[in-house]
C-alpha cells in the first residue's frame, strides 16, 4: 500500500516553513537577518515569527517580520489577543496589511511566567473570526494542532471539537506543536478528517539539539519525549557532538516517515540558528 494515497493531507502540495523565535534585542535582531540570509538559500514557502502574548516580544515580532518582509521574503507573524483591546489589533492587521504581509498564524498563547493572572487570553477561534471580520479574505491563516492533544484540553474529543472550530471560523491551514511519534500526527489527522476538516495540517519539527532545553520547554508544551529518546539525550547531554548527531539521525527519520505518509510539507521551528534546519534539509535530500 502506498501510504501518501491512504493520508487525507496527501493530495494538498507540499510546503515548507520555517519559524523564528520573535528577538528581544538589536543584537538579536541582527543576528536574525544573518540567519535568514542562510536559510534563504533554500527558498522556503514562508518565515513565520512568534509572538509573546503576554506582551514580551509583541515589538521584536513586528521588526522581525518587517525586515524579512523587507527582504522580499513571505512572512507570517504570529497574533495573539494576549489581553490587549480589539482596537490594538486591528491597527496592527492594518499596518501587517499595508506592509504587504499576507498570512498570519492565529493563536490564543500562552501567558508568560512572572506576568500571572493580569492578562485573559482569548481562544484562537475568537482572533480567527475577528480577523476574518475585519480583514476579509486578505489573510491566508493559520492555527496550531496538537496530535498529542494540547495540555489544557478536557478531551480528546474536545480539542478536536475545537480545532475544528478554529477551521470553521476561517482558518487556511494549520501547522501542528512538534512530536517526535509519527503516529500521533497520522491518527490526528484521521480523527480530524472524520469531522469533515479539510486543510493541509503541516507537522511542525523540533531538532533534537539540548537536552535540557527540550525536557522543560516539553514539560510545558505537552509534547510527549519517547523514553528511549530521553535516556539517549540524557546519555549524551554532556557530550554536543553526539547528542547532535543522535538528534539529526531521529528526526531525519521522523521527517522522512511524516512525508512518505503523505504529510504536505513541514514546518521546521529553526531555534533562531541555521544549521539545525539546514542538516535536516540535506539529509532529507530536499532541493536547494
Ligand atoms: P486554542 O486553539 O484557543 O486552544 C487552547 C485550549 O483551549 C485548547 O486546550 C483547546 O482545546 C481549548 N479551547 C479552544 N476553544 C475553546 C472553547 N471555546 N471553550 C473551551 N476550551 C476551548 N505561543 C505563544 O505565546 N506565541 C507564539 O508565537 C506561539 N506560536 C505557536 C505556533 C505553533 C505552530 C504552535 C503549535 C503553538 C504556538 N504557541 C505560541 C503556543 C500556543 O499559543 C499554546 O499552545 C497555547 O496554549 C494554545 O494556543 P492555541 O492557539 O492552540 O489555542
Amino acid at each position: 500500500m502506498n501510504p501518501k494515497a491512504s493520508s487525507p493531507q496527501g493530495k494538498f502540495p507540499r510546503q515548507f516553513s520555517f519559524e523564528f523565535s520573535a528577538p528581544k534585542s538589536d543584537e538579536a535582531i541582527a543576528k536574525l537577518g544573518r540567519v535568514h540570509d542562510k536559510l534563504e538559500a533554500l527558498k522556503p514557502a514562508f518565515y513565520s515569527v512568534t509572538y509573546g502574548a503576554g506582551g514580551s516580544t509583541k515589538d521584536g515580532t513586528k521588526q522581525a517580520v518587517l525586515d524579512i518582509n523587507g527582504k522580499g521574503s513571505l512572512v507570517a507573524p504570529h497574533l495573539s489577543f494576549g489581553g490587549d483591546e480589539p482596537a490594538k489589533i486591528e491597527s496592527l492587521l492594518q499596518e501587517y496589511k499595508d506592509a504587504g504581509v499576507r498570512r498570519l498564524v492565529a493563536l490564543r498563547g500562552d501567558i508568560p511566567s512572572g506576568i500571572g493572572a493580569s492578562v485573559t487570553l482569548s481562544y484562537a477561534s475568537d482572533l480567527v473570526k475577528f480577523i476574518r471580520e475585519k480583514t476579509g479574505e486578505h489573510f491566508h491563516i493559520e492555527v496550531a494542532a496538537y496530535p498529542e492533544v494540547h495540555p489544557d484540553s478536557k478531551s480528546v474529543e474536545t480539542d478536536l471539537a475545537f480545532f475544528k472550530a478554529k477551521v470553521d471560523a476561517g482558518a487556511d491551514s494549520a501547522i501542528t506543536q512538534y512530536f517526535y511519534n509519527a503516529e500521533a500526527y497520522f491518527r490526528f489527522i484521521d480523527s480530524v478528517a472524520k469531522l469533515g476538516v479539510d486543510i493541509p495540517i503541516v507537522p511542525g519539527i523540533m531538532p533534537l539539539t539540548n537536552y535540557q532545553n527540550l525536557v522543560r520547554f516539553s514539560d510545558n508544551c505537552g509534547a510527549d519525549i519517547p523514553r528511549w529518546i530521553r535516556k539517549n539525550l540524557e546519555h549524551y547531554q554532556d557530550d554536543t557532538v553526539s547528542l547532535k548527531a543522535f538528534g539529526e539521525e531521529v528526526v531525519t527519520r521522523l521527517c522522512e516517515q511524516l512525508l512518505a505518509g503523505g504529510a504536505p510539507g513541514l514546518h521546521f521551528y529553526t531555534l533562531n540558528q541555521s544549521l539545525p534546519t539546514l542538516n535536516l534539509w540535506r539529509n532529507l535530500g530536499l532541493p536547494e
